[in-house]
């Protein structure tokens, strides 16, 4: 196990108390599995997805965007098999009714919620949120919010690839919504029932689905690791024959490792033809591909990269988080990337009376572009420890000094050194810290 402070407690406090993440509806007590983002973790969302379509964009193939519809016709989930098979199993104890996925519980025991043993039947739940279009709630109506965004990539195939005079081989990118009726939602951003998705389906030909599969592979580790996050807690773990899903040809998950075990935090998989040829059946539409080369049609093969938004956002935070002891008193540090981290820089007043010159200095920098945060409540001591505890990377401040040499006190988060650095340069400072491919 690794040696972090980090629990799961813990992190969901800090979110809480510092307005990264709140339960949803919490003046109604809250709704299971359903979170609101608050200001600091809706910059820390819209930050994990600007690096992700980062990456995927700078690929030398084409990547293309899209940005489907969540509500998805019934058709969509039958051919994709989620309508059959997309379920998990359950049990409910009969005595105090609470329900648990069968294979979270062992049923020679007893209810861990109230100590009898007697169970339900193990039934299967299907996991989609289904629901009805317009006034007549009959079978024809029925449409499902959807829970991945790949299916939206793969019937919007021939459209993306005619409309935009792009050739195989090419990928579709997509970030949106996801839901899921997980029965026992747990482990706070984990496993939620909405939540985002970051999906890519690379579009190839069998013969390079092999290469095109490990080359994701590679550049989707180098992306956790660029994010920051620490080398030994990040691995691919390559599916075992058994675990396979009946249509993958070969699945890696990068797992991390939180404090309740090493978990899956991106599903990378060879798919092969599966997804093509099932709504090529299911819609009677042709999805193959005319080659100019040999003259003959194929069926594309898709490697597929997927990863939810909030479980990165999770993996951050927990790979982020430290405590030490600082005179006497425990500090607690988000230690993020600087190129992660909410706010880029904090620029404050050593005293009141310095407020103008401060405040000017914190706008030229958001002119800049930089995300930065102004404090000018509570002594510098407090201010830094709060600005630390969100992880900001470096404060700058103003004193009285810098009305006569032009130069601000910059504190660094990690090592709490300070240094010099004149006003002219702030832009460049700050520039430089996030580009680092490595802050300390
Ligand atoms: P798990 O085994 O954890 O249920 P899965 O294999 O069903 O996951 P996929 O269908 O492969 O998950 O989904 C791809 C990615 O979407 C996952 O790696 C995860 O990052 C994210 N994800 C899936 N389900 C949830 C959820 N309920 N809450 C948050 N993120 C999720």
């Amino acid at each position: 196990m690794s040696s972090s402070v980090a629990t799961l407690d813990k992190i969901v406090a800090l979110c809480k108390r510092r307005g990264f993440v709140y339960p949803s509806a919490e003046i109604y007590s809250g709704l299971n599995g359903v979170y609101d983002f608050g200001p600091l973790g809706t910059v820390l969302k819209n930050t994990i997805k600007r690096l992700w379509l980062a990456q995927m964009t700078s690929f030398a193939q084409e990547v293309l965007l899209l940005d489907g519809a969540i509500l998805g016709a019934s058709e969509v989930w039958k051919a994709s098999g989620h309508v059959e098979n997309f379920s998990d199993p359950m049990v409910d104890c009969l005595v105090c009714k609470k329900r648990y996925r069968a294979d979270d519980v062992d049923l020679e025991k007893n209810c861990p919620h109230c100590g009898n043993k007697q169970w339900t039947d193990v039934r299967q739940f299907q996991l989609m949120f289904q629901t009805s279009l317009g006034a007549l709630a009959d079978s024809t109506n029925i449409a499902y919010l959807r829970p991945e965004t790949a299916q939206s990539i793969f019937v919007n195939f021939k459209n993306v690839m005619s409309t935009n005079r792009v050739k195989i081989p090419f990928g579709i990118a997509q970030i949106g919504k996801a839901f899921r009726n997980e029965i026992t939602p747990k482990q706070f951003l984990f496993r939620m029932r909405e939540f985002e998705q970051m999906e890519m389906e690379f579009f190839c030909k069998g013969q390079d689905a092999d290469s095109f599969f490990d080359l994701w592979c590679q550049r989707r580790l180098a992306f956790f690791h660029d994010l920051g996050l620490k080398q030994d807690r990040v691995r691919l773990r390559p599916h075992a024959a058994d675990e396979l899903a009946h249509y993958s040809k070969a699945c890696n998950d990068v797992e991390y490792e939180f404090p309740f075990g090493w978990k899956e935090l991106e599903g990378i998989a060879n798919r092969a033809d599966f997804d093509l040829t099932q709504h090529s059946k299911f819609s009677g539409k042709d999805l193959a591909v005319f080659d100019e080369e040999t003259k003959t049609s194929y069926m594309p093969h898709v490697v597929e990269s997927s990863v939810g938004v909030e479980r990165l956002f999770l993996t951050l935070l927990f790979d982020a988080y430290d405590e030490e002891a600082v005179d006497g008193e425990v500090r607690t540090v988000l230690r993020f990337h600087p190129k992660v981290a909410p706010y880029a820089a904090a620029v404050m007043p050593l005293s009141n009376k310095l407020h103008d010159q401060a405040h000017a200095l914190f706008v030229n920098l958001k002119k800049a572009g930089f995300s930065v945060q102004y404090d000018d409540s509570g002594s510098i001591g407090k201010r830094y420890r709060r600005q630390d505890e969100i992880g900001t990377p470096v404060c700058f401040t103003f004193d009285f000094d810098s009305l006569e040499d032009n130069k601000v006190t910059a504190r660094n988060r990690d090592t709490m050194q300070q240094e010099r650095v004149a006003i002219d340069q702030l832009e460049h400072y700050v520039r430089d810290m996030m580009t680092k491919a490595c802050f300390l």
